[in-house]
């Protein structure tokens, strides 16, 4: 099932929600609702901050990632080394097993479940820095 996972804009927290095509999905701590384009529709223009522009990225938990390399570090004095190797392939197995997710370039939610478009493209620092967030200018109130 579709899902995104973002900061919300009215209250501040951090939250996954369902989101299927052409409903509405909301935050669960303030109720705020946002509308779901279909399935072409959702990496045109971000639902949250309206940026036009998304990039993909392994929806891999990097935690679980490093802790298998962890693990095989330990395990070499038992393994005399071999268990580096095979935990490494077994990091680069499970990460090439793990579905693609969208991220939008501003605001950084992330969308799973879509379907990607083949235009979207791994993450770009140059396309980063014309679409990231400015930090507030320091005005004076
Ligand atoms: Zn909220
Ligand atoms: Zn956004």
């Amino acid at each position: 099932m579709p899902s995104v996972t973002a900061d919300c804009d009215a209250c501040g927290r951090h939250f996954s929600a369902a989101a299927i095509p052409g409903d509405r999905c909301a935050c669960p701590n303030c109720g705020k609702e946002w509308t779901i384009p279909d399935d072409t529709g959702i990496f045109t223009k971000c639902i949250f901050c309206d940026c036009p522009k998304f990039y993909v990225q392994k929806d891999f938990n990097q935690t679980l990632g490093c802790l298998i390399l962890l693990v095989g570090i330990i395990l070499v004095p038992w393994t005399y080394g071999l268990s580096l190797p095979l935990l490494w392939g077994l990091d680069l197995l499970m990460r090439r097993r793990t579905p693609n997710m969208g991220v939008c370039y501003r605001c950084r939610n992330e969308f799973r479940g879509f379907r990607i478009p083949e235009k979207l493209r791994d993450f770009h620092h140059f396309t980063a820095e014309q679409f990231e967030k400015k930090p507030p200018s320091a005005s004076v109130e």
